[in-house]
Order: structure tokens, then C-alpha cells, then sequence
């Protein structure tokens, strides 16, 4: 039986063209030794008008390029992060978060968000869990695993908490902010509050398919950009100038990368979508952006496998997908979601066709004992 591994937070597709053309060019031109540690200008210039022409007050100034969006977030963490305090993350989230603090002052706070109200972030209970120690809210927009995309409305509502906690910052991860369906997507750089604590982190690993280039950003108020790059310079110096020049160019022809990717990406939602509604006891939300669905699969824990194992948990679930039936899927337990799995369709078609015939055969072979 072939491996269908829909486990992966890289897409399938090949890295854009115009990123690998240039890289090349700037290793060839000898663009191989440090640069600024705060990026190169062109880049920071490039990344500034890609948020300038949609009407957001961004200078290049504002802008850190980092080697992914994971350090911009773990220099923010180094940066901004005292002992005691505290970083508040709606959950279900991507597990890196917890992963990332390990290995800095802060101390995680989850408030969960719940399938039944389509995740909504209800504002009176974040403001129940923030303290005067709560420094970081974390919010993912598309989020990574549900593929919610936060209103303005609801950025906005959330932004207004800030004015009675000074010393909180939002930071927003837009990590996903172009890989979207249905709903418009609103960074929260373009949102009325205190923009002098907001604070965007995004990269090229997801829109552009460049996990492997370890190229993002951060954009920040200049006083955290002096912090950061200070940070950045005394532990890393700066990103390959080839990357960034690779970067600078997809920016360039980011349409012409992306369209392709999305359309693809559109009628991959739909397979998944169709392939879940065609299993029994199984709810989903339809993820917004990013290219995950993220379906409740609690049902089905509780039942035995044909071999006559129990199935008792999510991780029981999740190896008897892998070991009886070898389908991969994340166990959504590490992203504060029990009992849901997450799955990519951002993979081969042919891969995605067989996965979702494959997990409706797997689930319908499990039995009851006690259910009806
Ligand atoms: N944030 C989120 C929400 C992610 O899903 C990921 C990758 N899985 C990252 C950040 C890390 O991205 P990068 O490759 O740019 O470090």
C-alpha cells in the first residue's frame, strides 16, 4: 500500500521560478558574503510596498528580514519576553508556538476556541485570561490548523483590549495571508488601535512554497525593529543575500507564482471537503485560508481496530491511520484540538484522491461495542 502523507505544513508545489533563477544569478555575481543584518534595502523596500499599495502605513524602516518566520517569532520572543510573563495564544494553534517558548522567558496561556462556534475568539473571555503580566497575544490569521481568517471587525474588537493592558502586544502571524478561499483577508497592520503595539510576522515558506530557503519577516514599531535587529546581528547576522535576492524577485513576480499554486489549492479544497462530508459522524469547519482542514474525528475514538486494538485517543487513532491503513495525518491533540486531526490538501492530487478514500474505509472498519 503506497505512503499517502498528508501530514506535511510544506505544499508539494516547486519553489517559484523567479526565486530560484535569481538565487542562482546572485551566487554566480558573488553575492556570497554578509550583508545588512537587517536585510537587504531593495528587499525591506520591496516588502514595505507590498503592504504601501494596499493603503498600510508601512516604512522599510519597520521592516526585519529573518531567516523564517519562526525566528522572527523566537526574536520577538528573546526581545520582548521577561520572566513571569506571560503569552496568550488562542488554541487549537500551531504546536511550534509551545516549542518556540521552551527556549524563552515567557510562559504559554491558551484560551481555546471551539469548532461549535466556528472558533470565534470570544473577546469577554480573552479579557478573562489577561493579566498584568500577559505581554504577547498570539493570534494566527489564516489560522494554522483551522484555516480562520479573523475579521477586521474582529481584529479590531480584540485590538481595543490593548488600550487597557500597556505593556501587551499583538503579534499577528500572516503566515498564510495569501492562501485564501472565501473570506477577505485583513492584516491587522491595516486595523484601527494602538499600531505602536502591533506587530506582523510572516515569510515565504507557505504563500511561495519555499520552506527550504528560510527566508521571513517581521514588521514592528522602529523601537522593537532596533531591538530585533540588535538581536539578529549578535546571534545570526542576517540572511544569505542570495536568499533574500530570491525573495526580492518572487516578491516581483508574486502573481505570477501564486495564481497557479491557488487554483490548485481551490480545487484541492474542494476534494477534501467532498471526501469528509462522505464520511459518516465527521465535522470539519471549511478552513477560510491556509491549506488545512482540521475535522473532528472524536466519533471514532472509543472503537476497536480490525485487529482487535482499541482505540482510545487521538494518538491511537492517528497510528492506527498510519500502521493499518499508511495514511499520515498530524494528531491534532499538540495543536490543543482533541480528538481532530490535521490534514494538508496541499499535496498531489492523485495522493489527495487516495487519502480520502483511504480514511473513509479506515474509519469505517473500526467497531462499537457500547455506541449505537
Ligand atoms: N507560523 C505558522 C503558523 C506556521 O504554520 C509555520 C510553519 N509551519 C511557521 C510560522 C514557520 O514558518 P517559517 O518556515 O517561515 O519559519
Amino acid at each position: 500500500m503506497t505512503e499517502l502523507n498528508l501530514a506535511s505544513g510544506a505544499s508539494y508545489f516547486r519553489s517559484p521560478d523567479a526565486a530560484i533563477t535569481a538565487a542562482t544569478a546572485a551566487i554566480k555575481s558573488g553575492q556570497t558574503y554578509y550583508g545588512p543584518a537587517e536585510g537587504s534595502p531593495e528587499l525591506r523596500e520591496a516588502i514595505a510596498k507590498r503592504y504601501t499599495q494596499d493603503g498600510i502605513n508601512v516604512s522599510p524602516e519597520q521592516i526585519l528580514v529573518t531567516p523564517g518566520t519562526k525566528q522572527a517569532l523566537f526574536n520577538l520572543c528573546s526581545v520582548l519576553l521577561h520572566d513571569e510573563d506571560e503569552v496568550v495564544i488562542p488554541v487549537p494553534a500551531w504546536f511550534g508556538f509551545n516549542e518556540l517558548l521552551k527556549y524563552s522567558k515567557g510562559k504559554l496561556v491558551t484560551i481555546q476556541t471551539t469548532p461549535e462556534t466556528n472558533y470565534n475568539l470570544d473577546v469577554d473571555a480573552l479579557r478573562q485570561v489577561l493579566t498584568d503580566k500577559s505581554r504577547l497575544l498570539l493570534l494566527t490569521n489564516p489560522a494554522n490548523p483551522t484555516g480562520r481568517i479573523y475579521s477586521k471587525q474582529e481584529l479590531e474588537a480584540i485590538l481595543a483590549l490593548l488600550h487597557d493592558y500597556p505593556n501587551l502586544y499583538l503579534i499577528s502571524d500572516e503566515i498564510y495571508d495569501l492562501d485564501t478561499y472565501s473570506k477577505p483577508f485583513t492584516s491587522a497592520l491595516s486595523c484601527a488601535g494602538p499600531q505602536e503595539r502591533v506587530i506582523v510576522v510572516n515569510g515565504f515558506s507557505k504563500n511561495f512554497a519555499m520552506s527550504g530557503w528560510r527566508i521571513g519577516y517581521m514588521v514592528a514599531p522602529a523601537d522593537v525593529i532596533r531591538q530585533s535587529i540588535d538581536f539578529q546581528s549578535s546571534t545570526f547576522s542576517g540572511v544569505s543575500m542570495f536568499i533574500q535576492e530570491a525573495a526580492l524577485a518572487t516578491i516581483q513576480h508574486s502573481n505570477e507564482a501564486l495564481a497557479p499554486m491557488l487554483e490548485v489549492l481551490k480545487e484541492h479544497r474542494k476534494i477534501m471537503q467532498k471526501g469528509l462530508e462522505a464520511i459518516p459522524h465527521v465535522s470539519f469547519y471549511i478552513p477560510d485560508g491556509a491549506y488545512y482542514f482540521f475535522p473532528d474525528l472524536r466519533y471514532y475514538i472509543g472503537s476497536t481496530s480490525p485487529d482487535g486494538t482499541s482505540i482510545n485517543s487521538t494518538e491511537d487513532l492517528c497510528d492506527y491511520l498510519q500502521h493499518k491503513h499508511n495514511l499520515i495525518v498530524v494528531n491534532g491533540d499538540k495543536f490543543g484540538g482533541i480528538g481532530h486531526v490535521r490534514m494538508s490538501f496541499a499535496v498531489e492530487r492523485h495522493i489527495l484522491e487516495l487519502a480520502m478514500v483511504r480514511l473513509k474505509e479506515a474509519l469505517l472498519q473500526v467497531t462499537f461495542t457500547q455506541k449505537v
